[in-house]
């Protein structure tokens, strides 16, 4: 294993385990199983774990199999504050202590807010008064290092960034996500501030594995130096020294095994012209399937009205590259999450993003489309609960 260090000199395993989608069986988590994975991975050298209050049963079942192997103090635990549940300030405390109960320990090593979409979420939490809570928690130990993990565009990125003194933050980022979401010009900036960037969605939870179109699938099979795609995905993230560490919802032994061995090899700025071509084809060939030919540059933002423009084409286009329901809930945390909407259907046709586009689009015509797609009756009805609990 090889490991990569945060801003205070603590060592990451450049490959960590993402404690979403442990194996199940029965509907419930397999804990036998989860434990022989885990056990493999601590083994192997994977010391962060990553897990979140509600990821069903899994902050139980890590704590539980931790304290049973006596491995608390081998790993660092990240989990994640579901802020969107909070009421009051009161309601920290209680989320917080039930995760510690639940994961068997008395302190978290990296803590996140989970899924801050835009920087008036987190003001609404600092007038929870969560900067303090953090600063209390980190003085008494229970917190060791505090962070987010985000969806959305990069510019959002960038200003939450800002918005305060974070340790370390996680996004999603893969080949195909180059430029979408916080893209490679928020990690470049995260990491220009001197924060560790952990990564999910690698492999965009599988489907750069189990739904590559034919011809990408041929790019990698052409290519004299034999590997498989889930290897070239995680090669091209630890091809890039901004990257800290990769996570991998691991449930199979063998995926460990294979995922720590690629772990073990990789090495940042290994690629060269010809990786990059192989790159440029497979992503072509994924993005000859795209209905919107957006690259999510953003020239075209802001838009005045508050549209997400990229965010939306980037879920449009994934309701055909993969299935509807991921573009759905992609659209969902990118425009409905947030206090102001960022929807398409904000738009007023004034035109002024198309004149700044590089690829020509009819942004007007395409997101008139995409708001026929996006915005059903379940997006309305789920924007209308998150607006009622928030109570904005
Ligand atoms: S045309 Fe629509 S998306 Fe473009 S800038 Fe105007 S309101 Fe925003
Ligand atoms: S300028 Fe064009 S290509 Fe760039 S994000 Fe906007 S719509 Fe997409």
């Amino acid at each position: 294993m090889q490991y990569r260090k945060d801003k205070y000199g603590n060592e990451i395993s450049i490959l960590g385990f993402g404690c979403m989608r442990f194996e199940q069986t029965a509907g419930r988590i397999n804990l036998e199983k989860m434990e022989k994975q885990i056990l493999a991975a601590v083994e192997g050298g994977v010391n962060y774990y990553d897990t979140a209050y509600v990821y069903p049963g899994s902050e139980t079942a890590l704590g539980e199999v931790l304290a049973r192997n006596g491995l608390r103090d081998k790993v660092k635990i990240a989990t994640k504050l579901p802020h969107y549940l909070l009421r009051s300030r009161a309601d920290l405390d209680r989320y917080f202590s039930e995760e510690l109960s639940r994961l068997q320990t008395d302190y978290v090593d990296y803590y996140l807010m989970h899924m801050l979409t835009d920087i008036a979420t987190w003001r609404r939490l600092e007038g929870l008064g969560i900067k303090e809570w953090i600063e209390e928690k980190k003085a008494s130990g229970q917190i060791r290092q505090i962070g987010f993990s985000y969806h959305g565009n990069a510019q959002m990125f960038c200003e939450i960034l800002d918005a305060y003194e974070w340790e370390f933050c996680q996004i999603q980022y893969n080949y195909l996500d180059e430029n979408s979401q916080a893209g490679r010009k928020g990690l470049h900036y995260a990491a220009s501030k001197g924060l560790p960037v952990i990564i999910m969605e690698p492999l965009r939870g599988g489907k750069l594995v189990k739904l590559l179109p034919k011809e990408a699938e041929q790019a990698f099979a052409d290519f004299p130096v034999k590997r498989s795609p889930a290897e070239w995905a995680f090669r091209w993230l630890w091809n890039q020294p901004e990257v800290t560490c990769v996570l991998s919802g691991m449930n199979s032994l063998e995926m460990v095994k294979e995922n720590i061995q690629t772990a073990s090899e990789a090495k940042p700025g290994e690629f060269g012209e010809e990786e990059e071509k192989l790159f440029t084809r497979a992503r072509s060939a994924i993005e000859a399937k795209l209905k919107v030919g957006c690259t999510g540059c953003g020239y075209c933002m802001p838009c005045p009205h508050n549209v997400d423009i990229p965010g939306t084409f980037a879920a449009y286009n994934r309701c055909y590259t993969e299935k509807k329901t991921s573009g759905w809930k992609d659209y969902f945390m990118c425009t409905g999450l947030r206090k102001t909407s960022t929807a398409a259907s904000n738009c007023v046709g004034c035109g002024k993003c198309e004149k700044h586009c590089p690829q020509h689009i009819e942004i007007r015509k395409e997101l008139k489309k995409a708001r026929k797609e996006l915005e059903g009756p379940i997006y309305r009805i789920a924007r209308r609960i998150v607006l009622l609990s928030r109570r904005y």
